[in-house]
């Protein structure tokens, strides 16, 4: 296992490469992806897609990840 070092979320090592710009395990920002479809699948319009995105970078504070991001 692999602890993301922004989120702390655990998750199967597969020594992938961290990305350049955020503070995240290689494994985690592989699943962003996924959660950016997540929204547009569910067809809610009150959801606001920014939310998601400023919420992830939150989570993926420090190191570097740049004050302010459009995504990881
Ligand atoms: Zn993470």
């Amino acid at each position: 296992m692999i602890q993301c070092p922004g989120c702390g979320v655990k998750l199967p090592n597969r020594h992938l490469d961290p990305p350049d710009r955020a503070n995240a395990s290689g494994e985690c920002i592989q699943l962003y992806p996924d959660l950016r479809c997540y929204p547009v699948a569910k067809q809610d319009p009150g959801f606001i897609h920014q939310h998601m995105v400023d919420t992830c970078a939150a989570q993926h504070g420090g190191g570097p990840t740049r004050p302010i991001t459009e995504s990881p």
